[in-house]
């Protein structure tokens, strides 16, 4: 994809601070880091949403980032804790659209939240729960049934 900034940096002519390849992924440092240390772990074939990531690749994507994780805990940036982060669709946050997995350690007092909306904590209605159960599990794909 031309005009795509992943793809450019993937291609090398974007520069970037990468940390780890293979055949499916890339990891690289996140240009706007939420926290010291934060990275971005994307499919290596263009794919503007987790609709087009192949399964095999989405895997990668979840392993590498449990990797790169776990790897910042004993590297000397020394976070505490890291959060693994992943925006499909603008509503979500996406601004990039080849999708990517964050890897966002964390620290003491970091600022970094998740902001949760007005009225939550209420424990919902095992009715309502079951019905919503019902309605994804009718959009499972076949295989999955
Ligand atoms: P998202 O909002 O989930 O789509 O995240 C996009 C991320 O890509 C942001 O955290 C940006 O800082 C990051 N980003 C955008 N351009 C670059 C770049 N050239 N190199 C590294 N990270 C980038
Ligand atoms: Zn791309």
């Amino acid at each position: 994809m031309r005009d795509c900034v992943f793809c450019q940096i993937l291609a090398g002519e974007v520069e970037a601070s990468i940390v780890y390849r293979d055949e499916r992924v890339t990891a690289f440092m996140d240009i706007q880091p939420l926290t010291p240390g934060h990275l971005l772990v994307i499919p290596n074939q263009h794919a503007s949403s987790l609709k087009s990531v192949e399964p095999d690749t989405m895997s990668r994507m979840a392993v590498i980032g449990q990797m790169l994780g776990l790897a910042l805990l004993e590297s000397s940036l020394a976070p505490q804790a890291f959060n693994l982060f992943l925006a499909n669709g603008e509503l979500a946050g996406q601004t990039v659209f080849h999708s990517h997995l964050h890897v966002i350690p964390r620290y003491p007092d970091d600022g970094f939240g998740v902001r949760f909306p007005p009225g939550f904590g209420r424990i919902a209605e095992r009715g309502e729960l079951d019905e919503q159960a019902e309605v994804v599990r009718a959009a499972l794909p076949p295989e999955h049934v």
